[in-house]
């Protein structure tokens, strides 16, 4: 009798579809993805586009919007100084961005909200993803750091304190326009924040604005920007691979 059962069992194991089909079959062999070597202590993956490493690398990739960039460089760092915003000599689509930020370790006592280390991530030049200190510093929810400005606050508060170092890390799409200057497909931002998820394939709504509601321009590849807010925020290890 136990025979009998085994033999039924092992027919009906040989007999299910699952054992039938080839594994082969499901098997992708057709696109082989390229090889890259991950960075690591800061060291950038071997296919990224360097935007600033050096001080040299502020000249060479940046401009401001009257002329040469002038954001006081020392060893690998660049610091806001006033001198305005800057941007990317390159234009720029699809995204994977890593930006390393620090807010000023000092700051005026009586400073609070926006004023506390000001500054922005626009990718694109017109999407802001908000730098500022938000260690134990209340603002407006969607306009703390982190946040997709005045679209998206955080889902979490990753900030570190007053003067250490910070990572963003951004996949970005751009939005997609029909001929007629008709959204096709928004933008959408997935951002990490020391490593943490703090944006999550968020569709935006337009451009990013201080004030009034968004809305989008159909616009096509964009430089890449970082704000001059008036504070000494500072920016190391910028790279950028195009998707
Ligand atoms: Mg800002």
């Amino acid at each position: 009798m136990k025979k009998l059962i085994l033999i039924l069992a092992a027919g009906c194991l040989l007999g299910s579809e699952s054992y039938a089909q080839d594994p082969k079959l499901t098997e992708d062999w057709t696109h082989k993805p390229t090889v890259v070597t991950p960075g690591c202590n800061q060291v950038p993956p071997s296919d990224a586009i360097i935007l600033f490493r050096k001080a040299k690398d502020l000249n060479a990739n940046w401009i401001s919007r009257k002329g040469p960039a002038k954001w006081k460089t020392c060893c690998r760092t660049m610091t806001v100084n006033g001198t305005g915003d800057i941007m990317t000599k390159e234009k720029f689509g699809d995204c994977q961005l890593h930006v390393e930020f620090r807010t000023p370790k000092k700051m005026a006592k009586d400073s609070e909200g926006q004023d506390r280390g000001n500054s922005g991530v626009y990718i694109q030049s017109l999407y802001e993803l908000q730098v500022l200190d938000s260690y134990k510093n209340e603002t407006y929810y969607n306009g703390q750091a982190g946040s997709i400005y005045k679209q998206a606050a955080p889902l979490v508060n990753a900030s570190r304190k007053q003067g250490k170092w910070q990572t963003f890390d951004v996949v970005f799409h751009s939005p997609k326009f029909a001929a007629d200057g008709t959204v096709l497909k928004p933008a959408t931002m997935t951002v990490f924040h020391n490593g943490v998820l703090i944006q999550d394939h968020f569709e935006l709504k337009g451009e990013t604005l201080y004030a009034g509601f968004p809305k989008y321009e159909k616009h096509g590849d964009m430089p890449f920007l970082l704000q001059d807010h008036g504070n000494p925020v500072q920016y190391r290890n910028v790279w950028i691979r195009k998707l």
